[in-house]
């Protein structure tokens, strides 16, 4: 903004001040134009001036001596000449003097002598000073400029005849202060008109002035030096003259008389005055105007470029309010305009580029990052709980690799659909590929359960298109706010561990636990140490017992695995069996389970005691091909009869490598082993579904067995469960019974086994043989 008006002000600056030059210059050169113009005026008129000066002392000369020669034919005066009647001289010379304005007359004999003087009578006798005029009298005009006692005079000679020669008279005309004025009035001699005479070589004094008071004959009434014999410019008193020196023709006794004329340039130059001040005072004028229209201007260009400024600060703070139009028909309203309508297309520009960063592209749902930041503001905003549910479609990757995205993006498409439909108020995101997130805010472990069954349930069948049907194999995640983190970060991540917790889990969904976090410090030096637990006979397996309903006997019992850990002591399978999964020691882990478990059946069986037992196998040792002949050299070996040994399997082991997992469970059951599914119900898939799969035994999940005494929902699945899995041929076990009521309705829907805290806990081999034993006493019953 600062050049803009930097640049018009400039422009501006420069006009006025080219105006000022321009104008100075002319000033100047006006000013040296007149000045000489002037100076060569007043030289021509003193030359002209000297020049009149002349011709009118020559004019008094040829006066004077007409006079005089009138006064010679005067025959008294002839005869008083010739008698030497000096009196009457004098008289008649008086008379003549006064007549033509001469101060003194004398009458000088032809031999030089003085015979009458009207100004000293002892003068009589003595000779006559200016000799060289009586000569010249006799055959020219003679008079001269003689400084005489003081004073200057113009002396004028002439001779008298009687017919000859008698005599001559000299005629004194005083110049002087009055001859000047009076020659003034006359003639146009100037005012400043100085007569000077030589008292000494180079010193000069003024005898008479044309004008005492003007600053010219101030200035000149004693000069030391000489005068130039040309006109020049000299400065006298406070102004400036130009001075021509006249040297007067003057009697070879007398010292020398110069004439000096003056030219006043300053009043010359007086009328000139007036110009220059109206020409200044137009300059003045132009200067002030030509400084408003550059205010002017600037304000104009400022003012809205200011404007424009905030608005483009404004817009780069983010505020896309579209500016008012400016009223203005020049370059600034339309670049006004211009940037109204750049804001607006900005604004669009930044809303789909903002839409773009925060929304995924195939759903259209907000993305990971602006689900984060969803969740940080209703943090932010003080929700007092908060849940957090990651639901990975676990098949994605799977369905990437094999059909290609075309089909994956449709499929994630319809599940993003399904999620929103049941999600109702609560925030829907996709975080990754195969992850959407569901953020409930003000809700609770128990809100986020329901949700969490409510999104399997609408995820549960598979997408569908002609010739394609897909399972979407969900599992979710469920970190809670703010028992498990704070921070939305924290939340996403936690719910994500859980996520693949619930995905390797019976119930498909799982809370988050920080002991299973896999980015959790000590969890990656548990997994370390799980590598030893085995070799270090850390792993101890506890059995829980079952009861026979029908016949109230404990005639099974599952191997669960303990790992006693020397510092952290005992840890929950939970725990671990993930992390063996992860690091690839689940086959081990599970052989050994194997080996111990049919090692103490048949130890049980030594000691008279005739018990089931099951082994759970996870989903990693499906894939094992060797593992039926494995378990059937190791029962073999043990010499304990196939049937007495179950293997536990989810339904969610069976994902992944279907064909060869089905095949190795055909092999199983081929060898007469018992194969019961775990945690029935909380799975996705159907009991019809389920028929395809040898099994001999469903294990209702506990989450619906818990609450049967209360809960009338769950009995009437329980039931169904129970009636349907007969049907199919199918033995049941319900799991997690924790009180008698629970017991007794099993009891009454007949379902096969119980198993739970209420009839026995998991325990070790020697406290589950004393158990049985005591139970199986007569006065127990
Ligand atoms: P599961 O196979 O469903 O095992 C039953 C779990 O429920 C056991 O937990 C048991 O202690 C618990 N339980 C039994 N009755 C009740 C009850 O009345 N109320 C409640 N609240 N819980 C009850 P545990 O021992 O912690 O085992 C957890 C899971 O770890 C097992 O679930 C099983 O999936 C897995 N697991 C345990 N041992 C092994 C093993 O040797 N190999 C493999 N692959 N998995 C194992
Ligand atoms: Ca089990
Ligand atoms: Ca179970």
């Amino acid at each position: 903004m600062r050049t803009v008006i930097g640049f018009r002000l400039r422009l501006a600056l420069f006009f006025v001040g080219m105006l000022v030059v321009v104008q100075l210059i002319t000033g100047a050169l006006v000013y040296g134009v007149t000045h000489r113009a002037l100076v060569m005026d007043g030289e021509r008129q003193l030359a002209a001036n000297a020049k009149a000066f002349d011709a009118q002392m020559e004019d008094v000369s040829a006066r004077i001596a007409g006079n005089v020669r009138v006064m010679a034919l005067d025959f008294a005066l002839r005869q008083a000449i010739a008698q030497g009647d000096r009196a009457t001289v004098l008289s008649v010379l008086h008379n003549h003097g006064r007549r033509v304005g001469a101060s003194r007359m004398q009458l000088v004999n032809l031999d030089g002598t003085i015979a009458a003087d009207t100004a000293d009578e002892h003068a009589s006798g003595q000779t006559f000073s200016f000799v060289e005029l009586m000569q010249r009298a006799f055959y020219q005009q003679a008079a001269e400029m003689a400084a005489v006692q003081g004073h200057v005079y113009w002396i004028i000679v002439v001779p008298i005849y009687a017919p000859q020669p008698v005599g001559l008279v000299v005629v004194y005309v005083q110049v002087d202060d009055q001859l000047l004025a009076h020659m003034q009035e006359l003639s146009t001699l100037r005012r400043d008109v100085v007569l000077e005479v030589q008292r000494a070589p180079s010193q000069w004094e003024a005898v008479a002035q044309g004008d005492r008071s003007t600053p010219f004959a101030l200035g000149l009434e004693r000069v030391t030096g000489d005068f130039p014999a040309q006109p020049s410019l000299r400065r006298i008193g406070q102004s400036d003259y130009i001075v021509l020196a006249q040297p007067l023709q003057h009697p070879f006794n007398s010292a020398p008389v110069v004439v000096l004329f003056g030219y006043s340039l300053d009043d010359a130059l007086r009328p000139y005055h007036k110009l220059a001040l109206a020409w200044s005072a137009l300059l003045a004028l132009g200067l002030a105007a030509g400084l408003l229209g550059v205010w002017v201007i600037a304000r104009n260009v400022s003012r809205p470029v200011e404007w424009l400024a905030t608005v483009a600060k404004r817009i780069e703070q983010g505020d896309y309010r579209i500016p008012p139009r400016l009223p203005r028909r020049d370059e600034i309203g339309a670049l006004a305009n211009a940037i109204g309508t750049m804001t607006a297309a900005v604004q669009q520009r930044e809303e789909r580029i903002f839409h773009q960063a925060t929304h995924d592209a195939v759903t259209g749902l907000p993305n990971r990052l602006a689900i984060e930041a969803e969740i940080t503001l209703s943090i932010d905003r003080g929700v007092a709980r908060g849940s957090l549910l990651m639901i990975g479609l676990t098949r994605v990757p799977d369905i990437i690799k094999t059909v290609g995205h075309g089909l994956c993006d449709r499929l994630v498409r319809d599940a993003g659909e399904r999620i929103r439909r049941v999600a109702g108020a609560a925030e829907v995101a996709r975080a990754t590929d195969s992850n959407f997130v569901v953020w409930l805010a003000d809700t609770g472990s128990d809100d986020a359960v329901q949700a969490a069954t409510r999104m399997l349930d609408a995820l549960a069948a598979p997408y569908t298109e002609p010739d394609v049907s897909i399972d979407m194999v969900p599992a979710i995640g469920i970190a809670i706010y703010p028992e498990h983190a704070t921070m939305a970060v924290a939340l996403l991540r936690y719910a994500e561990t859980a996520q693949f917790a619930a995905a390797g889990s019976s119930k498909a969904w799982a809370f988050y636990q920080a002991a299973i976090d896999p980015h959790r410090p000590e969890r990656l030096s548990l997994m370390g140490e799980l590598r030893e637990a085995l070799t270090r006979g850390q792993l101890e397996l506890r059995y829980q017992a079952r009861l026979a309903l029908s016949s109230r006997r404990l005639d099974s019992a599952e191997a669960l695995m303990r790992w006693q850990h020397p510092l952290r002591g005992t840890i929950l399978p939970d725990v671990f069996i993930g992390m063996a999964e992860d690091t690839g020691n689940i086959q081990r882990l599970t052989r050994w389970a194997l080996e111990t478990a049919v090692t103490q059946a048949r130890q049980w069986c030594s000691q008279g005691l005739m018990l089931r037992v099951a082994v759970n196998l996870s989903a990693h040792d499906l894939g094992d091909a060797d593992l039926p002949r494995y378990i059937a050299d190791l029962a073999d070996s043990h010499r304990l009869p196939h049937g007495q040994l179950t293997l536990e399997i989810t339904e969610r082991a069976m994902i992944g490598e279907f064909d060869s997992a089905l095949r190795v469970l055909h092999q199983l059951r081929e060898q007469g082993f018992h194969i019961a599914i775990d945690d029935f119900g909380v799975g996705q898939s159907s009991l019809s579904y389920l028929h395809k799969l040898p099994v001999d035994e469903l294990k209702i999940d506990q989450s619906f067995v818990k609450h049967l005494t209360h809960d009338p929902n769950d009995r009437v699945i329980v039931r169904s469960i129970v009636e349907l899995g007969h049907g199919l041929g199918y033995e049941v076990t319900a799991e997690g019974v924790e009180d008698e009521g629970a017991l007794d309705y099993l009891a009454s829907i007949h379902c096969d086994h119980a198993q739970g805290f209420f009839v026995a806990r998991p325990l070790s081999p020697g406290a589950l043989a004393d158990l049985i034993i005591t139970q199986s006493k007569p006065d127990h019953a």
